[in-house]
């Protein structure tokens, strides 16, 4: 059998480190997971109810349109059921967009670093990648506009970033929109939406209507806490979100997922709490980067990415040790430092503590 030459060279997506292999491997009995920027808070308490209540006829076939979780959204952001396109998480939306709009010949511009997956599947579709490095976290919008050629399908925008959390404002947006070619997609993910405060930040579903060329991404994985249940979806205009339904599969957001994303978007108590408690933590986590003259990239999102006097893998490898998974940026393309999720305030208060004794023994950082 023979695969497609790229996956010689390809690897499985690497997952940061899961919470059983690290109680066993250093005998702890409490994990606090940092590293994959998911809710701490969990997910709404109607959602529990809500699931326990419909864990049944496993042998139906999912509603295959979503129509209950369409509708809902459709009249929250005012826009027709059929711009909506539901995925297995916003990764499959990802895998999608690359198998409609790439082939060999053809090449796509991103960031660097920006989130995996859009290399990723942008490779296994035969495309050529054109990676454009970040400015101090932000994306490099001109240098992006300069890569496009006659053979651009698609530039990924992530925003707010991940890894680096960087937002790209509405003033920037707008005016790479007017400058890119109409025929190439531009897909904004926005799978930090819910934590964005910026004042500046756009407001991208108005842009729909003037960029016919704009596709966005958004997820329960993250401010919703449904990580676990994989639902992300797509909103763009009918001749994207048309196509990108023929690519996906016929089932692919299982009942129980459609379930819990209905309910989760209807409790605004619980998204209003967790994102006050997350942005409480997260300014206590700056201050304190602050006192340790530790500089980091701006963050409009659930998580920080911080530069260290030593090698990210370093304190990585120190807080498994003390029951902290957090992500190293030796993965993410950027050694010499670490992502943290913003967590729960007792947690991150523990966590400071230990990397202040890690820095003080191992860096001299007091
Ligand atoms: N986009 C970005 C920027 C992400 O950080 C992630 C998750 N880490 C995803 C998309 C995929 O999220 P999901 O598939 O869980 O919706």
């Amino acid at each position: 059998m023979k695969a497609k030459k790229v996956f010689e060279s390809m690897s499985p997506y690497k997952p940061g480190k899961q919470i059983e292999d690290v109680k066993k491997a250093y005998g702890l009995n409490k994990i606090v997971k940092l590293a994959s920027n998911e809710n701490p808070f969990g997910y709404s308490q109607q959602v529990d109810q809500a699931l326990k209540a419909s864990a049944n006829h496993f042998e139906i076939y999912p509603d295959g349109y979503a129509t209950e979780l369409r509708e809902l959204l459709s009249d929250e952001l005012s826009v027709d059921p059929d711009q909506l396109v539901f995925g297995c998480g916003s990764d499959e939306i990802i895998t999608m967009i690359c198998q409609v709009y790439l082939e060999p010949g053809t090449n796509t511009i991103m960031a660097t670093p920006s989130f995996s997956q859009y290399k990723h599947n942008a490779l296994i579709q035969g495309a050529k990648v054109k990676e454009i490095p970040v400015i101090n976290g932000y994306h490099d919008l001109q240098g992006m506009l300069d890569a496009i050629d006659s053979y651009t399908r698609i530039v990924w925008l992530c925003s707010p970033n991940n890894p680096t959390g960087c937002l790209i404002n509405d003033q920037s947006l707008r005016s790479f929109l007017d400058q890119c070619r109409s025929d190439v997609l531009v897909v904004v993910d926005e799978a930090y939406y819910e934590y964005i405060i910026s004042s500046e930040a756009p407001d991208t579903l108005s842009l729909l209507n003037q960029y016919p060329n704009l596709i966005i991404l958004r997820t329960f994985s993250k401010a919703f806490g449904l990580a676990s249940l994989r639902v992300g979806y797509g909103i763009a205009n009918l001749a994207i979100s048309e196509v990108l339904n023929i690519a996906r599969g016929p089932f692919n957001v299982t009942q129980i997922a459609q379930k819990a994303a209905t309910v989760a978007y209807q409790d605004k108590d619980f998204l209003e709490q967790s994102l006050r408690e997350t942005t409480k933590n997260k300014v206590m986590l700056m201050n304190y980067f602050d006192e340790m003259g530790l500089t980091y990239y701006d963050s409009e999102t659930n998580f920080i990415f911080v530069k260290l006097p030593c090698s990210g893998d370093a304190l990585f490898e120190y807080l498994l040790t003390k029951g902290f998974i957090v992500r190293s940026g030796e993965a993410l393309g950027h050694p010499n430092g670490v992502r943290i999720t913003i967590g729960a305030e007792d947690d991150m208060k523990v966590l400071q503590a230990e990397m202040k004794s890690f820095l003080a023994t191992h860096v001299g950082v007091e």
